[in-house]
């Protein structure tokens, strides 16, 4: 049991460390009370502890600073101080800027205190080290992350901002606004030029390929906010994957087995049941993680790979060489070889893997996949109209309609 004397020395102790703590963040920052370093408020929470009394005192202690520390963090539950403290032993080729450069995220009573608006301007980028372990993503990508932005204006406001996911965010969002204006213009063409039938084929490759573009858009703005709308929007950024690869498969199936109908809809149910399974599988939270990486990438391959089955039917079916297989064949080959580099390159983490650090900003393989995955969809869009250009052309089906039989 401890003495009372011992509890109000220990009380005193404490609540002059409380000021410390806030004294320095305060004059760390310049600007505002949320902008301070968390190795500036460790290191001067330590060097105090030290100062104080016992072992047995110093350990109470360090417990209260941890909870200081932890009340004027907004930062997940897997946060600790002890992360934190290893952030102090980190030691290797960084500026000092970096370290001290990124901000914590404001509480709830410092925000009440600043302007919105200064605050939201005010964040710096930061090292990957000093990141909370929710944002820790890509350990090869060392400088220029974003700190947790708990704010939707703040983050759609870094779109304009250099850090490791502005090439992420405008590749897909440029993507977006193409796709859109393509779909826009091939729904509103005249009837006489294009038949609804084809409108509403091509209809399910555009609403796969925007959805598909716009959530991964909105995961890489919105995926610093918090662990659960980073946890949200990258389950959306996989279903609308899972979309998109569904949505291609329409109208090569349409068109591939145009006079076909049972091969067609079977494999159009198949496709959907994989669609399902693959929407599923994004739904599972552990899914998400660093280390799954490679399942991910192996998940939405094979839902994509899984299209070898209708086009050697298809070939079969059409001849190897024919104008037709010539058409449809040489653009499926050339979108398939565009996904599975790309998603090779997100598996593996190429180049970033071979040079840490180097293409922080730049150049990262994710922004590389985002490029192949647009650069495929539209060769898929090339195809699929050179297809359907095709039928619409020499149209009459040698073979009668087909009804279902099992
Ligand atoms: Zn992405």
């Amino acid at each position: 049991m401890e003495s009372s004397s011992n509890l109000l020395e220990r009380k005193k102790s404490v609540s002059d460390l409380s000021a410390e703590v806030e004294e320095t963040s305060t004059a760390t920052t310049g600007l505002d009370s949320s902008g301070h370093s968390s190795a500036g408020a460790g290191t001067t929470a330590t060097t105090t502890a030290t100062q104080h009394g016992s072992d047995e005192t110093e350990e109470d202690i360090f417990e209260q600073v941890q909870m200081i520390l932890r009340k004027r963090r907004g930062w997940g539950p897997d946060d600790s101080l002890s992360n934190d403290l290893h952030l102090l032993e980190y030691d290797d080729e960084l500026g000092e800027e970096d370290d001290a450069g990124c901000p914590l995220p404001s509480t709830p009573e410092d925000t009440q205190l600043i302007e919105a608006e200064v605050w939201e301007a005010s964040w710096k980028v930061c090292h990957y080290k000093n990141l909370p372990k929710w944002l820790q993503d890509n350990d090869f990508l060392h400088r220029g992350h974003r700190p947790p932005l708990p704010s939707f204006r703040a983050c759609f406001k870094s779109i304009f901002r250099i850090h490791t996911e502005t090439g992420n965010i405008w590749t897909h969002l440029l993507g977006f606004i193409a796709f859109l204006g393509v779909a826009v213009y091939f729904i509103t063409r005249p009837s006489v030029e294009i038949q609804t039938q084809e409108k509403i084929v091509f209809g399910a490759f555009f609403i796969g390929a925007i959805v598909c573009l716009g959530f991964s858009f909105t995961f890489h703005t919105l995926s610093c906010h918090s662990v659960e709308m980073g946890r949200l929007f990258s389950k959306l950024d996989y279903c609308g994957i899972a979309l998109l690869i569904m949505g291609s498969f329409v109208p090569w199936l349409y068109y591939g087995f145009y006079c076909h109908y049972q091969p067609k809809v079977i494999y159009l149910s198949v496709v959907c049941v994989l669609g399902v399974l693959s929407i599923i599988v994004s739904l599972w939270d552990k899914f998400s993680e660093p280390a799954l990486r490679p399942l991910r990438a192996g998940v939405f391959m094979s839902f994509g790979l899984s299209g070898v089955i209708p086009a050697i039917h298809y070939s079969i079916m059409e001849g190897w060489f024919s104008q037709m297989s010539r058409a449809s064949l040489g653009w499926l080959i050339l979108m398939g070889l565009l996904y599975i580099i790309g998603a090779l390159l997100y598996a593996l983490r190429v180049p970033e893997r071979w040079f840490p650090g180097k293409f922080d900003i730049w150049g990262q393989s994710h922004q590389i996949f985002h490029i192949l995955v647009i650069a495929a969809a539209f060769v898929h869009y090339h195809g699929i109209s050179e297809m359907a250009m095709y039928r619409v052309m020499y149209s009459e089906c040698t073979v009668p309609i087909e009804p279902i039989t099992f």
